[in-house]
C-alpha cells in the first residue's frame, strides 16, 4: 500500500484533550508520524483533509448488524435479506465515521461469517468483533435467535459452542429487556452461577463477556459472575459503581436505544408493550448512565444500532446524546476512541493517532468540542490508511 501523507487536518490528540493543526504520515496502514510541521516524502501519495477535524477511528461497541432498525424486529425477514441488509449496515457505518464495531447478538452465526470477510478484504465494512449467539435463559430476553441455556453445565457448554464457532465475545442475558414480548426489563434471568460458567469458559480463552443487564438484581449477578460489561444498566446504584470501577468493568449505556423508541413511539409502528417498557425506565436510565459517569466508571459508546429506528448510520449522535446528559464533549469522543479500544482490548493499536497504531481516522467538517452536533457531519473515514469514505 506504500506511504501515504494526510495533511491539512486538526488532529484530535483525545488523550491530551487538545487539538492542533497538522499532518499524519502512514505506511501500510501505520501511523509513522503526526506532526505540525511534516513534509510529504516523494514517494507518498497526498490525502487532503480540506482542514475538517480528525479523530482516532470511531467506534460503535454495541451494534446488530443482522437487525436493521425496522419498527418491529421480531417480523422475520428471509435470509437473503437479512444478509444484504447487513452488508448495507456495514457499508452504512463506514460513511459516518465508524471504523470499528463490536456486534452483540447476531443469529445463526452470519455475524461470524461477515467479520471473517471483512478480514479477508471481501466487503466495505468497520472491523469487528462478535460474539455469535446470545445465551439467554429459556424464554428469556432475546431466546428466539439465541441458545437458550439452563443451569450452569448448559451455560458453559453454550458458551464453548460460541467461542468454537468463532466468537470474540460472549453475550449474556442477565435481564429480560425491552425488545422481547412478555419479559420485564428489571427482572433477573440467567443466575449468577450460569454466568459465571460460561465467562470462565469465555477468560479460558482470552474471549470477553458482556452482559444485556437493565434490572439491579440481574446486574450484580453479573458483576459478581466476573462480566467484563454491562450494557444498558438502567438500574445501577453505588454498589455498581464501586465494583465497576474496582474490577475494570465498562458500561456501554447505548442511550440511542431508548431515544429511538420513545421519540418515533406506538404512532411509527413499534409494539406498545416496547414503548411502555422505554417509558417506564427512561429517566432511572439517565440517572444511571450520569452518576456512572460522575463516578468514574469507564463508559464506552454504542448505540443498540439495529433496534427500532436506532439505523446503522446514527452512532455519532450517540455523543450528542451524552452530551445532552451532562458528559464533557470530550468523555464523548474518548468513549467512542480511547475507551473503546481498551472495552475491545486493541488499545495498543487503535483508538488515538500515535505513531505505531492504525490508521484508521474519522474526518467531521466542524470542531465536535466547540459543538458536539458536528460529530454528525463525517467528511471523510479513513481505515487502516485507505479512503474508505469521502463526501
Ligand atoms: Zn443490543
Amino acid at each position: 500500500m506504500g506511504k501515504v501523507f494526510f495533511t491539512n487536518g486538526n488532529i484530535m490528540d483525545v488523550k491530551a484533550e487538545k487539538i492542533f493543526k497538522g499532518s499524519i504520515l502512514t505506511e501500510d496502514g501505520v501511523i509513522k508520524e503526526v506532526g505540525a510541521d511534516l513534509t510529504a516524502p516523494a514517494d507518498a501519495e497526498v490525502v487532503d483533509f480540506g482542514g475538517g477535524f480528525v479523530s482516532p477511528g470511531l467506534f460503535n461497541c454495541h451494534t446488530h448488524i443482522l437487525m436493521s432498525g425496522q419498527a418491529n424486529p421480531s417480523k422475520d425477514m428471509g435470509e437473503v435479506e437479512t444478509i444484504v441488509d447487513a452488508l448495507g449496515n456495514c457499508k452504512k457505518h463506514i460513511e459516518t465515521g465508524v471504523t470499528f464495531i463490536r456486534d452483540v447478538g447476531g443469529s445463526k452465526y452470519y455475524d461470524i461469517q461477515i467479520r471473517d470477510m471483512q478480514r479477508k478484504g471481501k466487503i466495505l465494512a468497520p472491523e469487528m468483533q462478535v460474539s455469535g449467539r446470545n445465551i439467554c435463559m429459556t424464554g428469556g430476553h432475546g431466546w428466539s435467535s439465541g441458545r437458550e441455556a439452563d443451569g450452569a453445565d448448559d451455560a458453559r457448554k453454550a458458551a464453548r459452542e460460541q467461542l468454537r464457532a468463532g466468537a470474540d465475545w460472549i453475550k449474556l442475558m442477565a435481564t429480560g429487556g425491552v425488545m422481547t414480548n412478555g419479559v420485564e426489563p428489571g427482572s433477573p434471568q440467567l443466575t449468577e452461577e450460569e454466568m459465571r460458567a460460561a465467562i470462565e469458559e469465555a477468560h479460558k480463552v482470552g474471549a470477553r463477556t458482556c452482559t444485556h443487564a437493565q434490572g439491579n438484581t440481574g446486574i450484580k449477578n453479573a458483576l459478581r459472575a466476573g462480566i467484563d460489561s454491562i450494557e444498558h444498566g438502567f438500574y445501577l446504584d453505588q454498589w455498581c459503581y464501586d465494583w465497576m470501577k474496582e474490577h475494570n468493568v465498562y458500561f456501554v449505556p447505548t442511550l440511542s436505544a431508548m431515544y429511538w423508541i420513545k421519540v418515533n413511539g406506538v404512532e411509527a409502528g413499534i409494539p406498545e408493550w416496547a414503548v411502555k417498557k422505554v417509558n417506564g425506565a427512561f429517566d432511572a436510565h439517565k440517572k444511571s448512565f450520569y452518576e456512572a459517569y460522575k463516578a468514574g466508571v469507564k463508559i464506552c459508546l454504542g448505540t443498540d444500532a439495529g433496534t427500532p429506528f436506532n439505523f446503522h448510520d446514527r452512532t455519532a449522535y450517540e455523543m450528542v446524546l451524552m452530551v445532552e446528559d451532562g458528559m464533557e464533549p470530550w468523555d464523548a469522543i474518548k468513549s467512542g476512541t480511547v475507551n473503546a479500544a481498551e472495552l475491545c482490548q486493541v488499545e495498543k493499536t487503535h483508538g488515538s493517532i500515535e505513531p505505531g497504531k492504525v490508521a484508521s481516522f474519522t474526518v467531521y467538517g466542524a470542531d465536535p468540542i466547540a459543538d458536539i452536533n458536528a460529530v454528525c457531519d463525517c467528511r471523510m473515514t479513513v481505515i487502516k490508511g485507505k479512503v474508505a469514505f469521502c463526501k
